[in-house]
């Protein structure tokens, strides 16, 4: 395939855009190359600006659980962008949107709708800190939040792949009040719960992790952690950013029975427009502005073309009943199939899946933290990300990063993705 096009496109944007990208998860710096321009997309398919057309595994990051282009989100944004695009007072449909989302997910009472993850999660956390009037939070090593100042100390996601887990321009005053923990390692929660009594606001963390590959939690982590924080009067907070909506209805919450006290959404709940939410207990919601005395805001929040599309999501997944299970079972044929061919071709690679979320680690060990996630081998990724985008499938171009499996995929898909796989590592056998 060539991409002259797209390198063309690359080198012009380079000049006016810091590296060419506005997110820096879209740079080919750890793979090499130059990133693909997308022309459009439909289904499970992109379409670049050289007339490639590639088997999508990023789905923009998550939000497309069922495919580019779905038609009803696509109708709902048009015929709401005729009755005009904002106006900072108070639409019908925020109320609408709020009222599906309380009834698919579990222990929360009222959302606040935001125009990122990075702005859910960093409303969260306020909330958290005016709510305990507390300052510390604890997060793990390897999770990625957003881009607010709090959470960007040893973060996941593309703060990792391109060297800045812990960015300059995070003043050291802010940086002290975030405690770090291993994922998977109750200890070291205990001993940050021990070492702060009373100090901590609260606990943040990827139920399932997904920016650092894809980490599940293990067997009774996330049950000690909500045993923890009560004890403690800190609050549970569940970035389900990338969780929300993917793993069940009602998320990680519903996947695991674990009640979080403050619940973050983004991704998926927009439909692919820029949207974000907060949400818990009326108690706690209640505490943010105007009713309360936790300030948070936003001109553009509750956006009407935002919130169509992702009330038709929401809808459009809340009657889909076979949704999870179709999505179950496709990305457990991929894994399985993925499987196979590593292990026919003498790869060393673990595999971790929750649902739809899955990623391919070029390590034989267990991964199940920031330090055995970061073992992979990273020429064997490089390899296997180029030979892949060179047979027309695209995955995210960092091994820190998980597939984000859509609906849209057929299993002749899979098979085509399962077979270049082979192809990849066949000829560098
Ligand atoms: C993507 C992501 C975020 C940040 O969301 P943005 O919309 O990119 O700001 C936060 N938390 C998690 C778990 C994410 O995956």
């Amino acid at each position: 395939m060539l991409y002259q096009r797209s390198s063309q496109l690359f080198a012009e944007a380079e000049k006016v855009i810091p590296g060419g990208v506005n997110s820096p998860v879209r740079a080919f710096k750890s793979v090499g190359g130059t990133p693909i321009f997308v022309k459009k997309a439909v289904g499970a398919y992109l379409y670049d600006e050289d007339g490639n057309k590639l088997i999508d595994y990023i789905n923009s990051w998550g939000p497309m659980i069922l495919g580019h282009a779905y038609e009803p989100v696509v109708n709902a944004i048009i015929e709401k962008a005729k009755l005009g695009t904002s106006f900072g007072m108070p639409t019908e449909i925020e109320t609408k949107i709020a009222e599906l989302a309380v009834s698919m997910v579990p222990n929360i009472d009222k959302i606040r709708f935001v125009n990122s993850g990075t702005e859910a999660c960093m409303s969260a956390v306020r909330l958290a800190r005016g709510y305990t009037n507390r300052e510390k939070i604890i997060k793990f090593k390897g999770c990625y939040h957003g881009h607010s100042d709090s959470f960007l100390i040893q973060a996941g996601s593309g703060a990792v792949t391109f060297g800045s887990p812990n960015s300059p321009g995070v003043t050291q005053g802010t940086a002290k009040d975030t405690l770090l923990a291993n994922y998977n390692d109750l200890e070291s929660v205990k001993m940050l719960f021990e070492a702060n009594p009373n100090e901590i606001a609260a606990l943040i963390i990827e139920p399932v992790a997904g920016n650092m590959g894809c980490i599940p939690p293990n067997k009774g982590f996330l049950e000690d952690l909500r045993a923890l924080c009560t004890q403690y009067g800190s609050l549970l907070v569940f970035d389900e950013v990338m969780t929300g909506f993917r793993l069940a209805r009602g998320g990680a919450q519903e996947l695991f029975g674990v009640a979080a006290d403050i619940v973050t959404f983004g991704k998926v709940i927009g439909g692919g427009l820029p949207v974000g939410a907060f949400a818990a207990r009326t108690e706690i919601m209640d505490y943010l502005a105007p009713v309360g005395p936790v300030y948070q805001a936003g001109t553009l929040s509750g956006n009407p073309l935002a919130m169509a599309a992702g009330l038709t999501m929401l809808q459009s997944i809340e009657k889909d009943l076979d949704l999870y299970t179709r999505l179950e079972e496709k990305t457990a044929y991929l894994e399985k199939g993925l499987r196979n061919v590593l292990f026919q071709n003498n790869i060393n690679h673990t595999i971790n899946r929750v649902g739809s979320m899955i990623s391919v680690f070029f390590d034989s060990k267990p991964v199940f933290d920031f330090e055995t996630a970061a073992n992979g081998d990273n020429e064997t990724f490089k390899k296997f990300f180029h030979g892949l985008l060179a047979q027309g499938v695209y995955i995210a171009p960092s091994a820190y990063e998980t597939w984000f499996i859509t609906d849209a995929l057929t299993y002749e898909d899979l098979d085509f993705t399962i077979n270049a796989v082979n192809t990849v590592f066949q000829n560098a056998g």
